[in-house]
C-alpha cells in the first residue's frame, strides 16, 4: 500500500475543491504540523489547528482560481484563505515565505483522515512530525495530550523556544 501519490480535499459547501500531489521537491507524506496561537484558534473556531505544509505547486487547481475563495490578510503579509459561500477556513500563506502554503486538514476529505489503508494515511497526516507551534497556550491535559514534531512555547523567526527536546 504506501502512502497515496495525491489526497483531495476542499470546502464544506464543495465549491473550493483541491487535490495535492506528491512532489520530489519537499517531504511526502507532507510535513504536519499545528498552531495553538489564538489567531488560528479564532480563525479555525478550534482549539488546536493543524496543517500540512505543501508548496503551491502541489495544488490543483490553484486555489485563487475557485469564485469562492478569498484571503484575509490576518497580520501584514499573511494570508488566511477560506471559502467565502461556507466559511471554511483552507490555508494560510505568507507573502515571507512563498515557497510554502499550509492547508488545514479539517478540510481533507474523510477518505484520507478516516478510512484509507485502515486508517493508517490519517495517522500520517495528523500526527505532527513538523512543529507544534504556541504550546505556551495549551489547555493542561487537553490540548497538549497531543505529542509529535518539535513544541515551541510561541513561535518567531529564529527566537523559537523549545519546550522538550
Ligand atoms: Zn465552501
Ligand atoms: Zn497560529
Amino acid at each position: 500500500m504506501g502512502f497515496p501519490d495525491v489526497i483531495t480535499g476542499g470546502c464544506l459547501c464543495g465549491s473550493v475543491r483541491y487535490s495535492i500531489s506528491a512532489s520530489s521537491e519537499t517531504p511526502w507524506p507532507p510535513q504536519s504540523s499545528a498552531c495553538q496561537c489564538t489567531m488560528c484558534r479564532k480563525w479555525t473556531s478550534s482549539l488546536i489547528a493543524q496543517f500540512i505544509i505543501v508548496l503551491p505547486d502541489q495544488l490543483e487547481p490553484p486555489l485563487h482560481t475557485h469564485e469562492t475563495y478569498d484571503e484575509y490578510e490576518s497580520s501584514p503579509g499573511r494570508y488566511r484563505g477560506f471559502c467565502k459561500r461556507c466559511g471554511t477556513s483552507l490555508v494560510w500563506r505568507s507573502t515571507d515565505d512563498s515557497s510554502t502554503v499550509d492547508v488545514f486538514l479539517g478540510t481533507v476529505d474523510e477518505r484520507w483522515l478516516v478510512h484509507e489503508d485502515g486508517g493508517k494515511v490519517g495517522q500520517e497526516l495528523a500526527r505532527p512530525n513538523g512543529t507544534q507551534f504556541w504550546m505556551e497556550n495549551a489547555i493542561p491535559g487537553v490540548t497538549d495530550l497531543l505529542k509529535g514534531g518539535k513544541e515551541f512555547l510561541k513561535e518567531g523567526e529564529d527566537g523559537w523556544e523549545r519546550k522538550r527536546e
